[in-house]
């Protein structure tokens, strides 16, 4: 029988020992609990107008989950886009500056929900976007206003009169007094924000507009150094009704004020295309002459809009064919200088040869270079996507295998059975057969309502941000389905 033996002096180390491995035995279930909790959701979070939408990517160790507002109002989305965008790209490079050492591997994770108000009669909407920062377990929340009117940003001063910025300090002061969320904060802090409030705008800036009340969101850090933590304080509008400046807005959501309005009555021009499934055509390995001309003509006829991405070798022997695509409003991406079977077996140093001796070649014909990168075979691995993160790497959703078949009816049957709204699909203008197929290929699409565009241009109509160093198979907009923490 096997005795274990405990010295009576070493009975509490090993006591202690026992109850600490059982904490963190508890920590580390809690750890792992956490690891799936990363959705969040602000409580009773209000949708007045616009859709949701999701726009979710992994970038350099870091991924993100970003829910935002969509209101098809180009003005609008594309501020939205350019913050959002910001607020990624903060954090990636926060993520990028941690001590790799201490930094506990990979869990970099930025997260997003929003509330959205409609106010002047619909004119106006007040948005308020909710960031959830975790790197490595450290958790940062941030609240950014956005309100806007007749598509236009506003600030503070085109909704707040400049000699009430005081009546305003004092009534934003009187609800925090009010509010039984900052007691301890007035109790407790060296420098509460009650003291803190002064009549500097800056701090006033992050503010949105709800029903009945102000929101004004405070960023703690900005007041008192400390870590960045946000607190909203509600004014009522009825105590402030003698600040608005009545332009763009004033204490009655649904009566009308006039701003500045765009020439017609409605408040945003509207992308027509945006409303109609779209499919962006995209043709490698070309240009060829007998194939890629063919392709154009058929274009041009049903007044259609592709991509090609050429391989340099071939733009070098066929410059007039890719003035041609160009002068036609095609657009131009870059699939290597001579490609090579796969760019996986290449050294970095190949690879970025690769892509920039083509991309010279295009700008010498054609006097810009593409945007966009297509891999031969679509392999793209760590070191390749890393040796092009300077372009957006476009795949497909849709191969019609035309490479393959050599065959139209194939190559038609393929785009027939498999093309949405959002694909991109693969063919090449090297195929004879593919030429072919495109002559019903085009008028069938069409005749189905899908416009056809190029890969850009399907981004932006569907309000996606093409990234550098990202790897895209379609133009998807994941609907937001509602997660809780
Ligand atoms: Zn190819």
């Amino acid at each position: 029988m096997v005795k274990i033996f405990v010295d009576r002096k070493k009975r509490l180390p090993v006591f202690l020992a026992l109850i600490m491995t059982f904490l963190f035995v508890i920590l580390g279930l809690i750890l792992v609990t956490a690891k799936f909790k990363n959705g969040f959701k602000i409580k009773d979070c209000v949708k007045e107008i616009g859709t949701a939408q999701m726009l979710t990517a992994q970038k350099k160790g870091v991924t993100y989950k970003i829910k935002f507002p969509y209101f098809n109002y180009k003005d609008v989305d594309s501020i939205i886009h350019e913050k959002i965008y910001s607020e990624i790209e903060d954090f990636i490079k926060e993520n990028a500056n941690r001590d790799v050492k201490k930094a506990k591997p990979k869990k970099a994770v930025i997260l997003s929900d929003f509330q959205t108000f409609a106010f002047n009669n619909n004119c106006g909407v007040s948005v308020q976007m909710q960031y959830l920062k975790n790197m490595s377990g450290k958790k940062v929340s941030k609240t950014v206003n956005l309100v806007f009117c007749y598509g236009k940003l506003l600030s503070f001063k085109d909704i707040f009169k400049q000699d009430k910025i005081q009546d305003l300090v004092n009534a934003i002061k009187s609800e925090i007094k009010l509010d039984k969320r900052f007691r301890f904060m007035l109790k407790n802090r060296p420098f509460s924000i009650y003291n803190a409030l002064t009549d500097d705008v800056s701090n006033l800036e992050n503010f949105g507009i709800e029903k009945d009340n102000i929101i004004f969101s405070f960023d703690l850090s900005k007041i008192f150094k400390e870590k960045q933590e946000f607190i909203t304080v509600s004014v009522p509008k009825s105590a402030i009704v003698e600040c608005f400046s009545n332009v763009y807005f004033n204490s009655n959501p649904n009566e009308r004020v006039s701003g500045e309005k765009t020439s017609n009555d409605t408040p945003l021009e509207k992308d027509e295309r945006a409303d109609k499934p779209l499919i962006a055509l995209t043709f490698d390995d070309g240009p060829k002459e007998g194939v890629t001309d063919i392709i154009l003509d058929e274009l041009k006829k049903n007044n259609a809009h592709a991509t090609f991405f050429v391989v340099g070798k071939s733009a070098e022997q066929f410059p007039d064919l890719l003035k041609r695509e160009v002068a036609e409003g095609h657009e131009i991406g870059n699939h290597t200088y001579s490609h090579p079977t796969t760019l996986t077996h290449l050294s970095s140093t190949d690879i970025e040869q690769q892509i920039e001796n083509n991309a010279k070649i295009i700008e010498s014909v054609i006097g810009s270079r593409p945007a966009i990168v297509r891999v031969p075979g679509g392999s793209a691995n760590k070191k390749v996507i890393s040796a092009i993160e300077a372009y957006p790497i476009i795949h497909w959703s849709v191969d019609t295998r035309d490479w393959q078949t050599h065959s139209a009816p194939a190559t038609k049957r393929e785009v027939n059975q498999s093309s949405g709204d959002g694909d991109i699909v693969l063919m090449h203008d090297i195929r004879p057969s593919t030429a072919e197929a495109i002559k019903t290929i085009i008028p069938e699409l069409k005749s189905k309502g899908f416009e056809l565009v190029t890969v850009s241009e399907m981004f932006r109509l569907k309000n996606i941000n093409l990234e550098k160093g990202v790897v895209y198979h379609k133009a998807e907009i994941k609907e937001c389905e509602e997660e809780s923490a």
